[in-house]
């Protein structure tokens, strides 16, 4: 029986976005509800908050500053989406203190993998922006201590947004290899298939961009084609999953086709390109209550290398192969174009 460590914490339920916003503390609350399900495997634990050194690992300690101060004065918008209350310097700080909690306890042995479920979510924060519900990266600020600590890096961007903040914290930097499979266009407009890092970071950010519709087969398939051969080569030692769940198809705010059973698949799917023990899923976004617990609970069940119910059915529809090769080959023009070899198939 496998163990995953589950991180939550009451005070991201005090988090503030106003009346009516889609990222709202009832998707914590729905997430806990469905985590009861999984008794016997999981093991809850409440994170410690991130110093601010390892915020500032990541973010300019000035942006960081202006969030701390704009919550003291008593919140306001960040951006038009993007709301602070007094409380959410704090709150913020002990959604990223989650990841590196969760890096923490693992390497004492403590669980087989562990997810999460934070508020607020962090993969469009870039280093001096905080965009798109997002304060500070959560994801990018556990990379980072994982590279202090000399590992190398799979994040893995299954949010139906693209990560732009992960992507360019990341983008110059060998050791972490960014993945994202998200719908386009869509918000926030980046993850074109020609973004594959700069310098010596080339071919270590992978792009996936997805027409509106597109169904969970036709992500695996890219997935296993366009990113896997990569992913080989690149050999990471830790796996982080920004699990954002809004790729499903009841989601009010994206058009992807994605099941609940898909994120099964998906998860498991990841889980091959690293040791035992070295998985974190972060939550992201995901916006329908009701599938953002049953695609949370897929991956849980996942995670915890449970098949039933999730691997009763394949992943949903038919494989869409046109655009799958259209996609490989963008990135291997890409690649070229900067004298870059192209992993074999
Ligand atoms: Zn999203």
């Amino acid at each position: 029986m496998m163990t995953v460590l589950f991180g939550t914490h009451p005070e991201y339920l005090e988090h503030d976005t106003g009346l009516f916003h889609p990222e709202s503390a009832s998707r914590l609350e729905t997430i806990a509800s469905v985590v009861d399900r999984f008794k016997d495997g999981i093991v809850s634990f409440q994170p410690s908050p991130a110093s601010a050194a390892s915020i500032t690992s990541v973010h300019d300690g000035a942006h960081v500053a202006e969030i701390r101060q704009l919550c003291l004065m008593g919140g306001g918008p960040v951006d038009a989406d993007t709301q602070v209350g007094y409380q959410s310097y704090d709150i913020a700080l002990l959604a990223a203190g989650a990841g590196l909690d969760a890096i923490a306890r693992l390497q004492r042995q403590e669980g087989d993998a562990a997810f999460v479920a934070v508020r607020p979510p962090g993969h469009h924060a870039t280093s001096d922006t905080s965009m798109g519900f997002c304060l500070f990266n959560n994801i990018a600020v556990a990379a980072q201590r994982l590279l202090d600590q000399g590992e190398r890096v799979l994040i893995l961007d299954i949010d139906a947004h693209h990560g732009n903040g992960t992507q360019d914290i990341f983008y110059s930097q060998p050791s972490v290899l960014y993945v994202s499979i998200h719908q386009y266009p869509l918000y926030p407009g980046t993850g074109k298939v020609f973004e594959i890092g700069d310098g010596n970071a080339i071919g270590t950010t992978i792009n996936i961009p997805l027409p509106p519709r597109t169904n969970g087969a036709t992500a695996l398939a890219a997935l296993e084609s366009i990113a896997a051969p990569s992913i080989r080569r690149f050999a990471p030692t830790w796996l982080l999953i920004s699990a954002g769940f809004d790729g499903h198809k009841d989601d009010p705010l994206t058009d992807l086709g994605y099941s609940a059973n898909d994120y099964h698949h998906l998860t498991r799917w990841a889980l091959q390109f690293v040791p035992n023990g070295r998985t974190v899923a972060f939550l992201e976004g995901g916006y329908d209550l009701a599938a953002l617990a049953e695609s949370t609970a897929a991956s849980i069940a996942a995670l915890l290398g449970i098949s039933k119910p999730f691997d009763s059915a394949d992943p949903t529809g038919k494989v869409e192969t046109e655009l799958i090769a259209t996609l490989a080959r963008m990135r291997e023009e890409a690649l070229l174009l900067h004298g870059v070899e192209v992993p074999p198939h």
